[in-house]
């Protein structure tokens, strides 16, 4: 029963008279379809619209089509952490898929500057259909699913021409754990009858939502970082095909309309896109779009809004890549139905709209089809043209001091596909010393070229000063990479990497009755450290540089050092080594052995300047008006890169830990007044008896006002605001007062315990607030500090800039017998800071110095 007043609550919405009339109510009238092929309402066995399609039936549904259809095939590219499928359904003529990797080779021709074509009457449009990024955003998926239905099974003149034309890839969930957690909420209180009222628990998701993947990370921002196992699966598939179209389908606020490209001109473009992309594309198919919508009735507005300029963007990197990127935005039901200042929005209605877009693309690819091949060509040919006219022949990176770094940042390089050779010679550039071995070399003279201005080129100038999201992505002031332009006549010459080189450094140490040493400054050092502690090994880490002989000759050791003493343990001297053997090879990393404590300079390895590790037992509060993205970074960073585990606890059960047995709490941005004053003593109580306490940017803030440090706000520079302007000017004049995401050169003490494993005091920040902490009245509690002139890549007004420089980006203070940490700034924004990350790192082994 409930199943069929359902569906007469979904007839009486959209005025569908029959359950046969679903193909009628999203599609053209007298679309004609294969009676062999099951609709997605006969294959889930209910109308598409009365409920949210959980992602396994999805795939099914794709499945089933790939299994009956001669017109599509299915492939599996990857699985999220939550072992969910990433599939890609690929519908093309039947003849098409007999010639399908030979269509695929042809295709590629277009993106290699060393091949031209003649002829391009047999070649296809390839468009890669990509909905739901953002899992609450559900009614793309439910479009992919009728999208995928009209072209398996469609039997019209339009449809088998653009099977013929065109090798359309549909990808329906780009992001399953978060669509499935929106699915089981929305479903779960979906009621019958049906509650429109935007209150009601159906239409507010709890803490994290479903718009994020499982480790609550927005994967629209993740195409450059590729932190995550989604991405990086579609990436590799991305470079495998190299679509001329791609798609990426998204839903905004209830009371709005719908939205199709272009963007808003200039402001919201990304630099290195060739203008053609924006002035030629887009205008080109806004054409086909509008006309499909205007056959609907559906109102809709371009223009005027949405980013582009992201190259993290599912809308944005195709760009770069020669394709077209395209961005849709639904006005959301955010559930069933929900009412709206113009009536109720349906959940149907919502997909009926984004089905129109994904025709009217294919529509456009395959009207197109000449002009997109024609573009793509082109543009390969002219960034490899490009990039050989720059007067800056590449560029030059390497860390010299950490491989697990430098090998991270050549695997993005790698993963986008951006040519890097491992130098052969050492090189002197700019003061700086590039040691052959721990020195790398990227070419601009290859057809990634506009990619390689995305990872190197530092950016100052804009066409505007209003930013949705970055203004800035520079990935090797991420890495804190070192790096330089190389201007020489030839390009460096060296062997060319693949990812299969990338293997650490791990080589077996000899057994020693000793000691074994580990240098801080790798990067995956903490995850060796953690693997020895859960092991139960002692290890002091040392806070001053020293050198010694070792298995490996006279080695001179810095800050932080990781130093195992063999005979103060509570184990054999076999053991030991079988562990530092271990932790070292999980790591990547190398240690060392010795066979005496007497240093060749600086301090023994007996001297008081070794202190015990504390095996961390860290605590994070999470919910409530926690931040889940900062949350989801530090959980993804102690999983992923230490493999510590971290506990978790909403902030509803504060009230129930047992404080006792842990000794790091971390809180992200967030307001903790609501856990009550007798909660906050007690965590203050903590502190004092010696936990550590590490705030991160809105944390620190509140610990800040809260008066639990005493550390202070910086003076703000008065800018001017006229007495009187117009109402339409006063969004603009405002937000380029924000600073809405940039990078800044800070001074770190490397000698601090929060600081070791830095070799450089040289160190790049993310900001994206206007926060601003004067440094601490005690002379060694800042340890990272804003240089006085520090813009190195980003957008940021003159008066805020000058506010910025001089400021705290780091504060640790004692407080009782207990630490508080203190960032100003995110050190782990997006997965991508691989430099400040180190910073969280130390908060956490060596927060209790
Ligand atoms: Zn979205």
């Amino acid at each position: 029963m409930k199943y069929r007043s359902l569906f007469t609550a979904i007839i009486l919405l959209f005025g569908l008279l029959n359950l046969n009339a679903q193909n009628d109510y999203f599609f053209a009238e007298g679309a004609r379809f294969d009676p062999k092929i099951p609709t997605p309402e006969k294959y889930l066995g209910y109308p598409i619209g009365s409920l949210h399609t959980r992602h396994d039936a999805i795939v099914g549904y794709m499945r089933e089509l790939a299994r009956l259809s001669d017109r599509a095939t299915l492939d599996t590219i990857g699985e999220t952490y939550e072992h969910r499928q990433l599939v890609v359904l690929t519908i093309t003529s039947p003849e098409n898929h007999r010639n399908l990797e030979s269509i695929r080779k042809e295709h590629l021709k277009l993106t290699d500057p060393n091949q031209s074509i003649d002829d391009y009457s047999n070649m296809k449009s390839v468009v890669l259909l990509g909905y739901n990024v953002h899992g609450n955003e559900p009614s793309s998926s439910e479009a992919a699913l009728l999208t995928a239905y009209y072209y398996v099974a469609g039997q019209s003149a339009e449809v088998r021409a653009a099977v013929k034309d065109a090798v359309l890839m549909v990808d329906p969930a780009f992001n399953p754990d978060g669509r499935d957690r929106h699915t089981t909420w929305a479903n779960s209180y979906l009621g019958d009858p049906m509650v429109s009222d935007p209150i009601d628990v159906e239409h507010n998701e709890a803490w994290p939502r479903g718009r994020t993947n499982h480790y609550w990370y927005d994967l629209n921002r993740d195409w450059l970082p590729l932190a995550h196992v989604e991405s990086q699966a579609r990436i590799d598939f991305y470079h495998k095909w190299y679509p001329n179209v791609v798609t990426d389908f998204h839903e905004m606020g209830t009371n709005s309309t719908y939205f199709f490209e272009p963007t808003k001109p200039f402001g919201s473009e990304n630099p290195v896109v060739p203008r053609d992309n924006y002035d030629g594309l887009n205008n080109l198919f806004a054409g086909y779009f509008h006309e499909a919508l205007d056959e609907i009735g559906s109102l809709y507005f371009t223009k005027e809004q949405y980013d582009n300029s992201y190259p993290g963007y599912g809308s944005t990197y195709p760009d770069i890549h020669g394709a077209l990127g395209l961005v849709f935005e639904q006005a959301s039901s955010r559930g069933h139905v929900q009412d709206s200042p113009t009536g109720k929005v349906g959940f149907a209605f919502t997909i009926k709209n984004h089905v129109t877009s994904s025709l009217a693309t294919v529509r456009a690819s395959v009207g197109e089809r000449e002009v997109l091949l024609k573009h793509m060509e082109k543009y390969f040919d002219s960034a490899l043209e490009e990039g050989s006219r720059n007067p800056v022949k590449g560029w030059v990176f390497g860390d010299p001091a950490d491989d697990g770094r430098n090998q991270a940042f050549i695997d993005l390089l790698l993963r986008h596909r951006i040519k890097t050779v491992a130098l052969n010679d050492d090189i002197e550039l700019n003061g700086k010393n590039y040691k052959a071995g721990k020195a790398f070399y990227v070419p601009n003279a290859q057809k990634q070229y506009r990619m390689v201005r995305t990872m190197f080129e530092q950016v100052t100038t804009f066409y505007d000063s209003i930013f949705y999201d970055a203004s800035s992505w520079t990935a090797a002031l991420t890495y804190n990479m070192p790096y330089a332009e190389w201007k020489g006549k030839q390009d460096l010459s060296g062997k060319e990497l693949a990812r299969t080189d990338l293997k650490g450094t791990y080589a077996r140490v000899p057994k020693t009755n000793y000691a074994y040493l580990i240098e801080w400054n790798e990067y995956y050092a903490p995850k060796a450290l953690n693997y020895l502690l859960e092991k139960g090994v002692y290890v002091n880490y040392g806070s001053k540089p020293f050198s010694i002989e070792t298995n490996e000759g006279v080695k001179e050791y810095g800050y932080g050092t990781l130093m195992i003493p063999v005979s103060r343990q509570e184990m054999d001297a076999d053991l030991v080594h079988a562990y530092v053997e271990e932790a070292t090879e999980i790591a990547g990393i190398r240690a060392q052995s010795v066979k005496t404590g007497f240093s060749t300079s600086g301090v023994d390895l007996g001297s008081g300047s070794f202190t015990t590790v504390r095996k961390p037992k860290a605590i994070m509060l999470i919910g409530g008006n926690t931040n889940s993205a900062e949350a989801g970074e530090v959980w993804h960073l102690f999983d992923s890169k230490v493999g510590m585990p971290i506990t978790k606890v909403d902030m509803n059960n504060a009230g129930r830990i047992s404080w006792s047995d842990y000794n790091t709490l971390i809180l992200v941005s967030g307001s903790y007044n609501s856990l009550g004053e007798s909660t906050l003593d007690r965590i203050k109580l903590w502190v004092r008896e010696g936990g550590t306490l590490i705030t991160i940017k809105g944390a620190t803030s509140w610990a800040i006002g809260a008066k639990w440090v005493n550390e202070k706000y910086a003076a703000r520079s008065e800018q001017v605001t006229p007495d009187r302007m117009d109402y339409v000017t006063s969004r603009d004049f405002f937000g380029a007062r924000s600073v809405g995401g940039s990078m800044y050169m800070t001074d770190i003490d490397i000698s601090h315990p929060i600081g070791f494993g830095y070799t450089s005091r040289e160190l790049p920040v993310y900001r994206n607030h206007t926060t601003l902490i004067q440094p601490s009245s005690s002379p060694t509690n800042t340890v990272v500090k804003y240089t006085e002139n520090p813009l190195l890549s980003g957008y940021v007004n003159k008066a805020n800039l000058k506010d910025i420089g001089g400021t705290a980006s780091l504060i640790a203070t004692g407080m009782g017998r207990g630490n508080v940490v203190m960032f100003v700034d995110n050190p782990n924004f997006r997965g991508m800071w691989y430099g400040t990350n180190r910073l969280l790192f130390n908060a956490v082994f060596f927060g209790n110095y």
